[in-house]
């Protein structure tokens, strides 16, 4: 007998990358195809001792429930810190801590759709990010990613009917691209002018190693808006610690369904990501992961230029740890994929990372967690691959 699932389920399917890695585990593979932080990034030793310290100092509160809402300290050290860098109007109240920025989504979608709703979302965009929101049944339309941003014509052209619009400003996975910005204000005004609500996803606001930084979406049009962050790719994705920053009219219906899903974020984890944020240099941390993958990156972009074919072309991100590659039309990246694993090396097709069943051209390359001195030999074996193709 059929085990009696919910309908919605049956257009949901497990991840068929996370399927095709499975043969990337022999270690004689070079992987350009993990999503993950690099574990050298890791701040193990300072983290160590700031959980020593929360369980002499706040063990009974740390192994305790919590507010639905976070811890009120580390929220407060969220929202200064938009003040700071950007000089943003949000406190505390703003921010909900969330178990990852996964979450965040989840909830935001969990009180906003109905079933088929209308959700404009970047072709590409997060492929994760499209998972989670499937679950709630919307229509997905999808507008174009140009290389300074979205595409601001297509999405004021589709925007009238959509419920919620799913942005990735910063260094987007799978891209690497980030908005200028001037497409920033655009797309604020065009969801001001159609009072149209959006999700900002920003995991990577810190990995910036070059260029400008500049305010979030969300600085621009605030009513409007989720911005989504996480500390998972700048201290430790493991601890599942993120967050959601809104206005306070809309943050009510949130909290609720936050405390329908799991009463709150772990509480042991928040005490100790701020007790670590207390005793430590923050910005050097940082700089120590933005150097890594710059690095990295640059290792990349020159790989690519000696070995790749001119007729593939490339981004050049400016943070984060992805590039997009696109192959010539009528190239297949899941044939390239094949002829890929014969060279020991592996990358995610595009494919997944559209809603409309394109990009069969593309690739996402990671450099996140690539050793240096294997970039190059992985782009070798690439381009190989790319030749017997
Ligand atoms: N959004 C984007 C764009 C991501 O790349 C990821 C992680 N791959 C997430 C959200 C989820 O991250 P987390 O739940 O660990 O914060």
């Amino acid at each position: 007998m059929d085990a009696p699932f919910a309908a919605r389920m049956g257009k949901m399917q497990k991840s068929f990358v996370r399927e095709l890695l499975k043969v990337a585990q022999d270690p004689s593979f070079i992987t350009f195809a993990g999503g993950l932080p690099n574990p050298v990034t890791f701040p193990i030793e300072q983290i160590s001792i700031a959980a020593e310290k929360v369980m002499t100092q706040h063990g009974t509160k740390a192994l305790q429930y919590g507010v639905s809402m976070g811890y009120e300290p580390l929220r407060k050290w969220i929202a200064n810190r938009y003040q700071e860098k950007y000089g943003m109007n949000v406190t505390a109240e703003n921010i909900l801590i969330t178990n990852g920025s996964q979450q965040a989504l989840d909830l935001i979608a969990k009180a906003m759709l109905d079933p088929g709703d209308k959700v404009i979302v970047e072709a590409p965009s997060y492929m994760g990010g499209i998972h989670a929101l499937r679950l709630y049944e919307p229509v997905f339309d999808a507008v174009p990613l140009n290389d300074d941003g979205i595409d601001t014509a297509v999405l004021a052209q589709k925007i009238s009917d959509a419920k919620l619009v799913y942005t990735l400003p910063n260094f987007q996975n799978p891209t690497g691209i980030s908005y200028t910005p001037a497409i920033k204000k655009e797309v604020a005004e065009i969801f001001k002018s159609t009072r149209t609500h959006f999700i900002e996803d920003d995991p990577y606001n810190e990995l910036r190693f070059s260029g400008e930084d500049t305010p979030p979406l969300f600085s621009y049009a605030p009513e409007l808006g989720f911005l989504m962050g996480s500390f998972s790719k700048v201290v430790s994705p493991g601890m599942r610690m993120g967050w959601i920053c809104g206005p306070l009219h809309l943050m009510d219906k949130i909290l609720i369904a936050k405390q329908a899903s799991d009463l709150h974020s772990n509480q042991l984890s928040q005490y100790i990501i701020h007790q670590f944020m207390l005793d430590n240099d923050y910005n050097a941390h940082l700089k120590g992961i933005q150097n890594l993958y710059k690095n990295q990156r640059d290792l990349m972009v020159a790989a690519i230029k000696k070995h790749f074919p001119s007729s593939i072309s490339h981004t050049i991100p400016e943070g984060g740890m992805f590039l997009w590659t696109r192959l010539p039309e009528g190239m297949d990246a899941l044939k390239l994929f094949d002829k890929a694993v014969e060279q020991k090396v592996v990358f995610v097709p595009g494919q997944p990372f559209f809603t409309d069943g394109s990009g069969q051209n593309a690739l996402r390359i990671s450099f996140s967690m690539t050793p240096a001195e294997q970039i190059d030999e992985g782009v070798q074996r690439l381009a190989r691959a790319i030749k017997t193709y």
